[in-house]
C-alpha cells in the first residue's frame, strides 16, 4: 500500500509537494488542505479532493503523513501543534531562531496523541543542519561558514513590495566572489554580514512613483538592507515577468579545520546546492522525510524529530540491502 500524503496549504510549497509526489511511486497524494474556499483552489492532480481545514479531523484515518506547506512566520508555530494532534506532519520552519520553541510546541501535542513530527526540513534548515552537524562533528578544530545564493529572497521581495509607489519586486541575494574564494583557499576570514553577501533589486514602480524615495527606503532598512551593499534597478512589469519570474536559490555551507599533533594538515568541507526552483527542491527533501516519517511511526516512535535525529536510511524508497549493494 503506498503511503497516503496530506498537503496542508496550497502555495509554492503545496504546489511542489504535488509534483514531488509524482517522482515518488510509493506515495499517493490523497487530499489537499486550505483555510481558503476550497472551490476556490484548484490543484494541479485529477480527482484528488481539496478540503477545508476544518474538515481535517474526518480525514484522521485517512492520511498518513501531512506535509504543512503554511509561511513560517505566522502559520506554522499555530498549525505545527494543532495538526501533530491529529496527523503525523512534516514542516519546513525556517525561523532559526524560533526552533527550540517550535520542537517544545509539537513534540508535546505528538507525544500526547501518539504521533510523530517532523520539523524544520528542506535545504536551510534541512539539508544545510546536516551538512553543518557532519562537519563539525569532523573537524572539532575549524571554523563555519553559510554562503546563499545567487537567489530570490521572498522575505526581502516582500519588504520591498510594501514600500509605497512600489508594484512588484524581486531581490536576489548574491555571496561576494572574493569571500568565497578566500575560504575556499582555507585562509579562515572573519567576514562582516556586508563582506559575505550583496542584495540586488529589481523593482517595478507604481505609475508617478518616487524612484529616488524608493531606492533611498530599500538600501536603509533596518535588517534586510542597510548591512549590505545594495543595488537597486527598476524594470518594467513585462522585464520582470520575462527575466525574474522564477524562483532560483541555493548556496554553500563549508568548514574549514585543521588535524594533527600541531594542526599542521588544513581541510576544507563543502556541501553545495544550486537549485531552479525552491519551492521543489524544498519539497523534493519533505516527502523523503515524510517516507521517514511513516517508517517511523509503523514502529511506534513517538514525538517531535529534526532531520538531526533520523537515520539516512529511513529517507530512502530502497531497502537497506538495495542501499549497501549500490550506495554505500
Ligand atoms: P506561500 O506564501 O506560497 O504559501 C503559504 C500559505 O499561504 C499557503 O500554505 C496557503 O495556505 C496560503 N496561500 C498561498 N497562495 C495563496 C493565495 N493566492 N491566496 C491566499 N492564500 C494563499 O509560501 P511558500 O509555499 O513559498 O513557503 C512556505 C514556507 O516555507 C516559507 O514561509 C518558508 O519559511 C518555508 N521554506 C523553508 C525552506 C527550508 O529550506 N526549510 C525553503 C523554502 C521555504 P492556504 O491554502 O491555507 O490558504
Amino acid at each position: 500500500m503506498s503511503i497516503r500524503i496530506g498537503i496542508l496549504g496550497y502555495g509554492n510549497l503545496g504546489r511542489g509537494v504535488e509534483c514531488a509526489i509524482e517522482a515518488n511511486p510509493d506515495m499517493e497524494l490523497a487530499a489537499v488542505f486550505t483555510r481558503r474556499d476550497p472551490s476556490a483552489v484548484r490543484i494541479a492532480t485529477a480527482g484528488v479532493p481539496v478540503v477545508h481545514v476544518d474538515d481535517a479531523t474526518a480525514w484522521e484515518d485517512k492520511i498518513d503523513v501531512m506535509i504543512l506547506c503554511g509561511g513560517s512566520a505566522t502559520d506554522l508555530p499555530v498549525q505545527g501543534p494543532q495538526y501533530a494532534k491529529l496527523f503525523n506532519i512534516v514542516d519546513s520552519f525556517d525561523t532559526h531562531a524560533c526552533i527550540p520553541e517550535h520542537y517544545a510546541e509539537v513534540d508535546k501535542a505528538a507525544k500526547e496523541s501518539g504521533h510523530i513530527g517532523i520539523i524544520s526540513v528542506g535545504w536551510d534548515p534541512g539539508l544545510f543542519s546536516l551538512a553543518r552537524v557532519y562537519a563539525n562533528a569532523i573537524l572539532p578544530n575549524g571554523k563555519d561558514y553559510t554562503f546563499w545564493g545567487r537567489g530570490v529572497s521572498q522575505g526581502h521581495s516582500d519588504a520591498i513590495r510594501r514600500i509605497k509607489g512600489v508594484k512588484d519586486a524581486r531581490q536576489y541575494t548574491v555571496p561576494v566572489p572574493a569571500a568565497i574564494e578566500a575560504v575556499r583557499a582555507g585562509k579562515n576570514p572573519e567576514l562582516t554580514t556586508r563582506q559575505k553577501h550583496t542584495r540586488e533589486c529589481f523593482v517595478v514602480l507604481e505609475d508617478g512613483a518616487d524612484a529616488a524615495y524608493v531606492e533611498k527606503e530599500i538600501k536603509t532598512m533596518p535588517n534586510y538592507f542597510a548591512d549590505y551593499d545594495t543595488t537597486v534597478t527598476f524594470i518594467s512589469e513585462e522585464e520582470l515577468q520575462q527575466n525574474h519570474k522564477g524562483l532560483p536559490h541555493g548556496g554553500s555551507v563549508i568548514r574549514t579545520g585543521s588535524t594533527g599533533h600541531n594542526q599542521e594538515n588544513q581541510h576544507v568541507i563543502e556541501f553545495k546546492l544550486d537549485l531552479d526552483s525552491n519551492p521543489e527542491f524544498t519539497t523534493s527533501v519533505l516527502v523523503a522525510y515524510a517516507r521517514a516519517a511513516y517508517r517511523l511511526a509503523k514502529e511506534g516512535q513517538l514525538g517531535c524529530k529534526t532531520v538531526l535525529d533520523i537515520a539516512p536510511a529511513y529517507l530512502c524508497a530502497q531497502s537497506g540491502e538495495e542501499l549497501r549493494a549500490h550506495l554505500l
